[in-house]
């Protein structure tokens, strides 16, 4: 038998047999409760509700999301950061997009729906590759691996004139798309831009181009609540999910037929990640009742998740990296993992030694829990959170997760809310999060670094 972590709650235990569990079936796991069920449902069913419209960033909807965790938080009596006065961190972004952009090449003048522009600065102007100018010119052939050639000059910034061969016309499309609704930056530091040309040129003997830009700045604002810890409160310990999803489907960019008149418009997002921000909100929680916690705990709901990841980047730029112990970043836990209900994967496992000190943790407790590695390592998930922007600065930071992303069917899609979620794996996710994690929480164990050099980088321009 495994020791009781807290009192056991009556409340959990009567929803818990309501959902159909009989006392001397359920695991004993389950009714240690570290986690309330109660609470866990109440704050996933409020962040996925159609209230709250898909809590796209930059509308008034995700303040409401803001507002809702701001209460939690306050309620819980976790501190704000320091130097400020509410959990707000808010800060702004830039927004660019593409206003006018003209070329004739080679005497010809080019139909806009040929021509993408990705850019940082408010107006180019280009006749000439040279140095002077600092443009270059690269062509894409009908054998080059596009996006590898894009995603390369992404990396490597500057200004650059591609001419794209119209057999990846499908991709260039896409790209063309992407551009088109403008680019998000928390700064534009870099001065840069990529213009393609979907064209069978290859020689560029004259060229005239002209592009030019709009640039609006908005703001964001990340929830974060502190708990002090007790003896090495220097040494932080961050939970954290995103609390943006991606808004109302645009009907008018819809062509699939369906009767609008009645379809679900909301993207609830509710795996996605309002049961992540759940998880968190119930974590501080727990440890605050535990109040044992030697190290800093922060809970981080971060804005901008979707649109580029800048919640994170911003909180990491207000804090020095190397007093962050580790990341637990929780991303999409609300339905049962390829392994089973109740059950997580992280990702990155074999960069840090994060992964066997909470598995070893599991074990001493007897939980027959297990945290297991990323089963879809060709998906690029380490890359596809939060965690990504604290790994490139050395912290152990990791996504835990249980989604079956190969084949889930309502990722990014309306109909992931509340009612495709599985309450009670969930419960015993966070469970063992709240398990797993002690020792990081009381100063036990401590993680090894990621090695800085072994994660890929941002792109410079988009
Ligand atoms: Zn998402």
């Amino acid at each position: 038998m495994i020791k009781y972590k807290n009192k056991m709650k009556q409340g959990s235990l009567t929803l818990a047999i309501l959902a159909g569990l009989s006392l001397s079936s359920m695991p004993l796991i389950s009714h240690a409760t570290n986690i309330s069920l109660d609470k866990m449902t109440t704050d996933v069913t409020y962040l996925a509700s159609d209230k709250l419209n898909g809590r796209a960033n930059f509308s008034a909807d995700i303040d409401k999301a803001a507002n809702y965790i701001s209460q939690r938080f306050s309620d819980i009596g976790l501190k704000p950061l320091h130097g400020l006065k509410t959990y707000k961190q808010t800060f702004s972004v830039t927004n660019i997009s593409p206003r006018v952009l003209t070329l004739s090449l080679n005497n010809k003048k080019i139909g806009d729906d040929k021509l993408a522009m990705a850019s940082t600065m408010t107006e180019i102007s280009w006749q000439e590759i040279n140095q002077t100018n600092g443009v270059q010119s690269h062509v894409i052939s009908a054998d080059d691996k596009f996006s590898d050639k894009i995603s390369q000059l992404n990396q490597a910034g500057g200004k650059h004139f591609v001419l794209v061969n119209t057999a990846h016309a499908k991709m260039f499309g896409r790209y063309r798309n992407y551009f088109k609704g403008g680019l998000t930056k928390l700064n534009l530091d870099h001065q840069g831009a990529i213009v393609m040309v979907l064209t069978d040129e290859t020689k560029i003997n004259s060229f005239n181009l002209v592009g030019k830009t709009t640039i609006a700045k908005k703001s964001l604002t990340n929830i974060v609540g502190v708990l002090p810890g007790k003896s090495k409160s220097k040494e932080i310990v961050l939970y954290s999910a995103h609390y943006d999803h991606l808004g109302v489907k645009d009907l008018d960019n819809e062509s699939d037929g369906s009767d609008t008149g009645k379809a679900d418009v909301i993207y609830n997002g509710a795996d996605d990640d309002a049961s992540g921000t759940t998880a968190i909100i119930n974590l501080a929680e727990y440890f605050t009742d535990k109040g044992d916690n030697a190290r800093t705990l922060m809970f981080s709901a971060f804005a901008a998740e979707e649109i580029g990841g800048f919640g994170s980047r911003y909180f990491s730029e207000q804090l020095d990296p190397k007093d962050v112990v580790a990341m637990i970043n929780i991303e999409m836990i609300g339905k049962p993992s390829k392994f089973g209900a109740g059950t997580m994967w992280m990702t990155g496992a074999d960069r840090s030694s994060l992964q066997s000190l909470l598995n070893a943790q599991l074990k001493a407790d007897k939980t027959n829990m297990e945290i297991h590695t990323d089963p879809y390592p060709e998906q690029g998930l380490f890359y596809r959170s939060d965690n990504a922007t604290l790994a490139r600065l050395g912290v152990p930071a990791h996504s835990f997760s249980s989604t079956q992303l190969d084949k889930d069917q309502h990722y990014h899609k309306v109909s992931d809310d509340l009612a495709s979620l599985d309450l009670n794996s969930m419960h015993k996710v966070i469970e063992a999060l709240s398990i797993s994690t002690q020792g990081l929480v009381d100063g036990s164990i401590t993680p090894s670094r990621i090695d800085v050099n072994k994660v890929r980088r941002n792109g410079k321009i988009y």
